[in-house]
């Protein structure tokens, strides 16, 4: 479920709420466009009622927030399931282990240094509570299997802090007014805190081309703006905008649907995998390869939007084999362009499920996994043509078919 925040205009003030992929600010009052930009991950505040001159003791606990999916190749085949999790990111007795519906229920504010008050180190790794996440999937598998792969795709790693207040020797929970933890009791915990870290601010940059200088397009939770003036296309990354090589296929007939799919071109040395051909035999297609399919890189088609696991990993496997069939040119503004919604970063982490998904004969290719390194990745962006069919979008050259019912819940994943 997505959470709330609550969000002043850069340039008029006026109150605008975002949900927490939101990367653009268009304001509905002055009509600014902006991309947040942090070097940092997303910090975000649950609000309380103190009042001001009281705000300088407050403290933060900070609890870790992942959305996404976790994907799990093991000797029994391949799981996923998708993991909404907000776990305590700091060891303190007494506070909530999790911040259950709270993060949902509640419009968040946005950290930043006028928030006041002093914030508990971040003590538990995102790694260790992916983990955990990960193992409650694997018990509803069969025990004792062996686990070649484990792969967090997620779109959304952030922290929400919690306040807390000190009053009488007592730490409260400044949101709900209860007391936590009796500090005569116990003495030696470390609350001292750090005050705001300059490096959690978030910038809000105004959303033009650097080429040309013109407005640059997209909606409110995309992660790649175009430019129409100059056909460049523009990831928003944590340094700010970063200039993606880019490719379009057109499509026939009356308005295509345009989704992007990050091409991922490399090599995997340890499982002979250097070209297309490769890939076909490895993964035990029931197609012979083609002469040139020797001479083709290998290529990953990740889709660029979010789906439901079971269906992104379907329609990277489909698009991934038909490759050969795709032929696309240099990229162009189009109509119906969807939303990227899944980082190049993410994208990459679903390349040895995607291999994965694509085995026939998974003996050939899962105990490899572990070894499995990427050698000379390039990446780019690619929008392939989905044709309307009544209650799907089909994607003529490779086949893939996906319902929209099921695109359009992909964007509350
Ligand atoms: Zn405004
Ligand atoms: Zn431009």
């Amino acid at each position: 479920m997505d959470i709330r925040v609550e969000q002043s205009c850069p340039q008029c003030g006026a109150p605008v709420t975002l949900s927490e992929t939101s990367r653009l600010l268009t304001c509905p009052y002055c009509g600014t466009k902006n991309f947040l930009q942090t070097s940092s991950v997303f910090r975000y505040v649950l609000p309380d009622k103190v009042e001001p001159p009281e705000r300088g003791r407050l403290l933060y606990a900070p609890y870790i927030r992942f959305r996404g999916n976790i994907f799990l190749v093991s000797e029994a085949g391949m799981t996923c399931r998708v993991v909404d999790t907000t776990q305590q990111g700091t060891i303190l007795p007494a506070l909530p282990p999790s911040l259950g519906v709270r993060a949902q229920a509640m419009k968040l504010a946005r950290l930043t240094a006028e928030t006041g008050g002093r914030f508990l180190r971040l003590s538990i790794k995102t790694k260790v509570i992916l983990e955990k996440a990960a193992q409650i999937s694997e018990r509803s598998g069969r025990s004792g299997q062996v686990m070649f792969h484990r792969a967090y795709i997620g779109d959304t790693v952030s922290l929400i802090y919690l306040p807390l207040l000190r009053d009488n020797n007592c730490l409260f929970d400044a949101v709900t007014d209860t007391m936590l933890i009796d500090l005569d009791r116990e003495t030696s915990l470390p609350l001292q805190g750090k005050p705001f870290n300059p490096r959690w601010q978030v910038n809000f940059l105004p959303t033009l081309c650097p080429r040309c200088g013109g407005d640059l397009d997209g909606e409110g939770d995309c992660l790649v703006l175009t430019c129409g003036n100059c056909d460049t296309a523009w990831e928003i990354g944590n340094d700010g905008l970063r200039r993606l090589q880019w490719q379009i296929l057109p499509g026939d007939g009356d308005h295509p649907l345009y989704l992007a799919f990050w091409k991922i071109s490399t090599r995997i040395p340890a499982m002979e995998i250097e070209s297309f051909a490769d890939f076909i035999n490895k993964t035990n297609q029931p197609v012979v390869p083609r002469p040139q399919w020797h001479e083709r890189p290998m290529s990953f088609w990740i889709p660029a939007f979010k789906l439901r696991p079971k269906i992104f990993l379907r329609v990277a496997r489909q698009v991934t084999i038909g490759q050969w069939r795709l032929d696309p040119e240099k990229g162009h503004v189009a109509p119906n362009l969807y939303p990227v919604t899944l980082p190049a970063s993410e994208a990459r982490q679903a390349v040895k499920v995607t291999l994965a998904a694509s085995a026939t004969s998974p003996g050939n290719i899962f105990p490899f996994l572990p070894q499995a390194r990427l050698r000379d990745v390039k990446m780019s962006l690619v929008y392939l043509p989905f044709a309307d069919k009544q209650h799907d979008w089909m994607q003529p050259e490779t086949g893939a078919v996906i319902d929209k019912n099921v695109l359009r819940f992909g964007r509350t994943l």
